[in-house]
């Protein structure tokens, strides 16, 4: 093999592995993984604004139910010592007096009580809406993550093989030849080479001066310049 098809071969392998890289770095799933977050974040400040808002009128409501109950036991329990009793008249008004007392409490308890739960209604349906809302999302986070951790692992092992092949077309490049290459690839990324396709470097889509294509042709077989503009080899 001819040390300009050496490192050509070098330069594809790269490309390659530059490509799986990419790949495995902008999975579609990671875009849509990153929308699907982005909607629960909005989801979760939706539902602690609901929760906020919901949390006070609960806590009134159970309140007023827990009063209205009381005073309920309050009345039976007076209802049933004014029937069973034999106390003289004047004790009998004083429980009596009592008794009227607790119902007139007990029936604006009540009022309340009611007020608070057509109040507290529609802000519990509101909690409930968002968590249903959000499940499907969370969902499909889970989904996603697994999947994108899938994908990366097959990827991964992708490129073990293809930085093993890699190295293997490197050990045929000669080793000055390696240093420039190698030198390029650390400076530009993606590959140290580069193809020369209609008067451009197809590394970095410059244009080369007429002088330079002229050059580029007429070089002895295993001389390479560098493109003027990213410095990868140019592979005529
Ligand atoms: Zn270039």
């Amino acid at each position: 093999m001819s040390e300009t098809a050496a490192v050509r071969a070098l330069m594809e392998a790269d490309r390659w592995i530059d490509r799986v890289s990419a790949q495995r770095s902008h999975l579609p799933e990671m875009s849509e993984l990153a929308t699907v977050e982005d909607e629960l974040r909005g989801l979760v400040k939706a539902l602690q604004e609901a929760q906020a808002a919901q949390a006070p009128v609960r806590t009134a409501y159970e309140d007023a139910a827990r009063e209205a109950e009381r005073l309920r036991h309050r009345a039976n329990d007076l209802e049933k010592t004014l029937s069973a009793s034999t106390a003289n008249a004047r004790e009998l008004a004083v429980l009596q007096r009592e008794l009227e007392h607790v119902r007139e409490l007990l029936g604006r308890a009540e009022d309340t009580e009611l007020e608070l739960l057509i109040e507290v209604e529609p802000l519990d349906d509101l909690v409930s809406a968002i968590k249903s809302r959000a499940q499907p999302a969370v969902a499909r986070r889970a989904e996603l993550q697994r999947l994108i951790l899938e994908l990366q692992a097959s990827l991964e092992e992708e490129l073990v093989s293809l930085r093993e092949a890699r190295q293997e077309r490197a050990r045929a490049v000669s080793a000055e030849m390696l240093a420039r290459y190698d030198h390029a690839l650390a400076r530009v990324g993606a590959s140290g080479a580069a193809q020369v396709d209609q008067g451009r470097c197809d590394g970095c889509r410059i244009a080369l001066s007429p002088l330079d294509f002229d050059r580029s042709k007429g070089l002895p077989e295993g001389t390479l310049l560098a493109c003027p503009e990213c410095g990868r080899l140019l592979l005529p």
